[in-house]
Parts: C-alpha cells; structure tokens; sequence
C-alpha cells in the first residue's frame, strides 16, 4: 500500500468505527486530511460542532485562526496534515475522555507511521499528553524535543489561544519557531533518541 492509500484506508475505518460510545452521537467521523507527504502533522482534540456537520477538521474559527498561523510562516492548511485525538465529537464539546482517547488512539498511531511526518505540532492538552504524559502546557509549549525519533512541538489550542491576548501572542511566537524545526530535521533523518539533542539546542530563537 502506497501511504496515500493507506491512510485511506484508516479514514474508511474511521468512519465506520463504533469503538467507543461517541460513534453514536456523531454526524460525521473527522478522520483528518493533507497530503501523505506532509513535513508537518497538527494533532487537535478533537472535532466540535462544525467539523461533526463537515467531516473535516478545523473547519470552525478554531479552524481559521490555524489558517491565519500558518499563513504568518508561509504555510497553507493544504500543505499539512491536520487530525484529532479521537475522531468523533464529545458530544456538547466535551473533554474527550481518556477510554475514548485509548480506544482511538491507533488511528492517530497508524496516521503517523504512513506520513512520518519531522515535526508533530500538539494544539491543546490532551493531545499533548499523548507524546508528554504528565507535562504541563506552560511549561512545554513551543519547544521541539524529540519522542521515539521524531520531534514533538507543545502548542497551545487556538481556540484558546483566539481570544486571549497574552495566549494569542505566545502561540504566534511558537508558530514563528516552526520553520527553524523543520530545517533542523532536513539534514539527517529522525535522531535516534539517544542521539537527540538537548532540547535547549532546539530551541533556535
Ligand atoms: N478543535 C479541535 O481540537 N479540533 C478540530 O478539529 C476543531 C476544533
Ligand atoms: Fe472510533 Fe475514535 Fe470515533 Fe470512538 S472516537 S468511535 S474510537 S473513530
């Protein structure tokens, strides 16, 4: 299977899963969308009312605020790969809850083993938690540290950070560390963990 048909292939799973009891609420599955190749990978939480309408994700203002933080280094949503934690919506928005987050997470796993994306971007807690169990958000955002190989980036949730000043400002700084990232993967493949650098290195600014 080429990586293009394999996540195909999860997104038809996806839509079809009954795993955990928010199939039932559900509109549309979310499974995630951008191109097999993409460099950079966005791991939300999970999607809200207008994603659940569309089957896609971030489609709502959380949705357009990404847009806006990509175009501020370059980047258009069409470039990168964008998907949740659990790919249904908690019903009401919800936090997702941590058997639904097990119960999906082979999906995100499988996402990125077909796109092996250099850098994943967490937006939110619960992603994040995920790649940092027990980390906290203000401590972690914005710098890259390398996980089984590959560097991880803690972000704050735009929707979060939409209309909060301070947040706003810090989550546009993080974004405006990426592109730095991202050339330090170009060199060299993934660094074995016991090769990665100290995360202060990473931290380009
Ligand atoms: N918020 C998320 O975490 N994911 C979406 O897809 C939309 C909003
Ligand atoms: Fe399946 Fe994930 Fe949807 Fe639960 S949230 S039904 S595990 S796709």
């Amino acid at each position: 299977m080429t990586p293009e048909q394999e996540l195909e292939a999860i997104a038809a799973e996806v839509r079809a899963c009954k795993q955990c009891p928010l199939h039932a609420g559900r509109k549309h599955a979310v499974p995630g969308e951008g191109p097999a190749q993409a460099a950079i990978l966005f791991v939300g939480e999970g999607p809200g009312f207008h994603e659940n309408e569309q089957g896609r994700p971030f489609v709502g203002a959380a949705g357009k605020f990404l847009e806006e933080l990509l175009a501020g280094i370059g980047l258009t949503r069409q470039q990168v790969f964008i998907c949740n934690v659990v790919k249904c919506r908690p019903p009401g928005n919800r936090d997702p809850l941590p058997e639904e987050m097990q119960a999906c997470a082979s999906y995100l796993d499988r996402q990125i083993a077909a796109i092996h994306p250099r850098v994943i971007v967490t937006l939110g807690r619960y992603s994040m938690a995920r790649f940092f169990p027990g980390a906290r958000i203000g401590d972690l955002h914005g710098r890259a540290r390398t996980v089984d190989g590959r560097m991880v980036m803690a972000m704050y949730h735009p929707a979060a950070a939409l209309h909060q000043p301070s947040l706003r400002r810090t989550i546009e700084e993080d974004f405006a560390r990426l592109p730095a990232v991202l050339a330090q993967t170009e060199s060299s493949a993934p660094a074995e963990p016991t090769h990665a650098p100290a995360p202060e290195q990473l931290n380009l600014f």
